[in-house]
């Protein structure tokens, strides 16, 4: 855990958020800002920056993300209709929170690209 990520206080409970899945390598749990009907964030739950910093040692965490993405989808009943995964990385790529997260997000027709 690093003391200052608000991610990883959420991962521990420290940090109030509506969690809506955790297992024994991610957390999940919704967004603030939604930007759409449903909009979750997926992160591991050991802190990696960014995937510009991710290792080997990482891949099933890596990996469990688009697993926990998939089963979320279905809880949230947007399995059918689709979704958006993103993975914003470092400024260029819009990334605001330095804790690794997927963003899935559904409910609504998005178009690609987008800003
Ligand atoms: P990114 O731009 O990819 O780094 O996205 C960071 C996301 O985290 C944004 O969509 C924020 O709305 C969201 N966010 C920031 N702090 C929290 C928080 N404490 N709980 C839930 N979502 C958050
Ligand atoms: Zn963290």
């Amino acid at each position: 855990m690093t003391t200052d990520c608000i991610f990883c206080k959420i991962v521990a409970g420290e940090a109030k958020a509506e969690v809506v899945y955790q297992d024994d390598l991610v957390t999940a749990f919704r967004d603030t800002h939604p930007v759409g009907p449903t909009h979750i964030l997926i992160v591991p739950n050991q802190h990696i920056t960014a995937v510009s910093q991710a290792e080997a040692q990482h891949e099933s965490a890596l990996g469990r993300l688009f697993l926990a993405a998939r089963k979320i989808a279905e809880m949230e009943q947007i399995q059918q209709g689709g979704y958006r995964l993103i993975v914003n990385t470092g400024p260029n790529g819009g990334q605001t929170v330095f804790h690794l997260h997927m963003h899935l997000i559904g409910g609504k027709r998005m178009r690609y690209p987008m800003g």
